[in-house]
């Protein structure tokens, strides 16, 4: 009797693994924090090592808690965190080096030498084209270090014998859900999915296959390279040995495509935001793949077959990192749970706006050289106008990134569908619905991310039937509606607007 859905969370501090039952309930979870590696400033890496053990620690601790075995367990699901790169040796499974996580910074000058390169396109090769363009209209991305190419390309140029090796077939690369799949299967299975591939700055979107020009560009073996497929889909089977008997893995999803599964966002229009350290906001645009001009990414939606579906990407760089910085920097608090109170204990910021740009601002406004701003100070204002003003350019800065999600993709919202440790605060859930003009959703499980693996697993394991079940099994969601007149919300938006302006081109370069 299949009673559950485990979904494995490979997140960039901790593993966790969460057992769902037929009703879409959590059953249990297991969470285990793994240790950071900064071997420099700006440098981030993992033991891929560490991860694995790890991630197989909870995935057994959760069927411990819940008195589970595995022949109970209908499928495993797979969300991680994305762009994290491993390179490993095909015979002996060891990694030859440590990951390069996602923030790590060490290939920026690379991607920047790539900056000026023209290249050739056009079907016979004659159209000249900037590299950066190839690169965006190709995998939708903007170039960046952030992304797995030159963290792949770097651990070949850096890694004792590991370009002959790699040139002779013998080693493999993988984002985190590959290099726990492959593990989970004992070398069996090499294989990612569709989501994670569109982060490797390597994958034609469109076409469906890895681009034999960026493979050239950052001199990368095709054949290291894991077999691509729809996120929910039949991977293999786990070693018999790890769990007492085989389970199948059925899904694979980078973290915020899965989150925007676990929402049930299946359409185009759908949009969801996680408010954690950062925001991510995710804008499901169906089978039309819509590249932006203001600065947000391209991407591909998780599906359960062969079509390929895609999403709008954007990012606000500190939402939940502003209350840490106003906790922890400021003082201004004990714990992130006070801002609420505070906040609503005055009737608006006395004029005061927070522009937390502390690495520069992202989408619409792409400007590196922005740095914080407080304006609009006067003898009146008080900590609680400043984190009032500080939890609302969360939502100031939601808006921005939706109003150009909006106007690329021709999309009409209906409501946001929000997740994350920042959802919390109702004050600024209210904000954010009265700044938008829509209504902000919230469930009250929102465990979105594991949510979508454990979604695509079940569907694809037949433990659910189809997309309007898993709907049925959305528990409770607080809806937080309109209420803000249109002159006041102008008269905030236009303030922000000007603040926005004051912080921009501030740090010299
Ligand atoms: P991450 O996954 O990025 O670590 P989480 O989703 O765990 O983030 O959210 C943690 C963030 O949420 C922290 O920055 C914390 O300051 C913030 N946070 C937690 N509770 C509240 C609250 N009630 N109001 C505002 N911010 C909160």
């Amino acid at each position: 009797m299949k009673k559950y859905i485990m979904a494995l969370d490979q997140g960039t501090t901790s593993c966790r693994s969460i057992l769902f039952d037929h009703d879409g309930q959590i059953v249990c979870v297991a969470q285990k924090e793994f240790p950071q590696i900064y071997p420099q400033p700006g440098w981030v890496e993992h033991d891929p090592m560490e991860i694995w053990n790890t991630q197989l620690f909870v995935a057994l601790e959760s069927m411990r808690k819940a008195g589970a075995v595995a022949s109970e367990i209908a499928a495993i699901g797979i969300t991680n965190q994305r762009e994290t790169t491993v390179v490993w040796d095909r015979e002996t499974g060891l990694p030859v080096s440590n990951a390069i996580v996602w923030q790590c910074r060490r290939t920026a000058e690379r991607i920047d030498e790539l900056r000026d390169v023209v290249t050739k396109t056009g079907e016979a090769q004659t159209t000249d084209i900037r590299l950066f363009d190839y690169i965006h209209q190709t995998t939708g991305l903007i170039p960046d270090a952030y992304f797995s190419a030159s963290k792949i390309e770097w651990i070949l140029n850096h890694t004792d014998g590991a370009r002959e090796k790699a040139e002779a077939g013998k080693l493999l690369f993988g984002t985190i859900d590959t290099w726990l799949i492959w593990n989970l299967t004992k070398g069996r299975v090499h294989a990612t999915d569709r989501s994670n591939a569109s982060r490797t700055m390597l994958y034609d979107i469109e076409k469906g296959r890895w681009d034999p020009k960026l493979l050239e560009v950052f001199r990368i073996p095709e054949g290291m390279l894991p077999d691509v497929k729809p996120s929910g889909a039949h991977y293999g089977v786990t070693d018999a040995g790890l769990f007492g008997e085989e389970i199948p893995i059925c899904s694979a999803v980078g973290d915020q495509q899965s989150a925007l599964f676990g929402h049930c966002c299946f359409a185009a229009g759908d949009v969801k935001n996680t408010y954690g350290t950062g925001c991510f906001l995710l804008m499901h645009t169906g089978e039309k793949k819509t590249l932006s001009e203001k600065g947000l990414l391209t991407t591909i939606a998780a599906t359960t077959d062969d079509t390929i579906l895609y999403a709008l990407e954007g990012s606000v760089f500190a939402a939940g990192a502003a209350i840490q910085w106003l906790q922890k920097g400021l003082r201004l608090f004990e714990d992130a749970k006070e801002t609420e109170a505070m906040a609503l204990s005055v009737e608006d910021t006395d004029g005061v706006y927070v522009v937390p740009a502390f690495t520069g601002l992202g989408a619409p406004h792409w400007d590196p050289y922005a740095r914080g701003t407080v304006v609009g100070i006067t003898r009146g204002c008080t900590r609680e106008h400043f984190v009032r003003a500080t939890l609302e350019s969360i939502a100031y800065q939601t808006k921005d990134i939706l109003d150009v999600m909006l106007t690329e993709s021709g999309a009409s919202l209906e409501g946001l569908l929000v997740d994350g440790g920042v959802t919390k605060n109702r004050f600024l859930m209210q904000f954010q619905a009265d700044i938008m003009g829509v209504p902000v959703i919230r469930p009250d499980n929102a465990e979105a991310t594991a949510q979508g693996a454990a979604y695509l697993a079940g569907l694809t394991a037949g433990f659910w039937e189809d997309q309007n079940e898993l709907k049925s099994l959305q528990g409770n969601r607080m809806r937080y509606e309109p209420k803000m007149d249109q002159e006041t919300k102008n008269k905030l938006l236009y303030d922000w607007n000007r603040a926005l302006e004051r912080a921009k081109n501030w740090a010299e370069q």
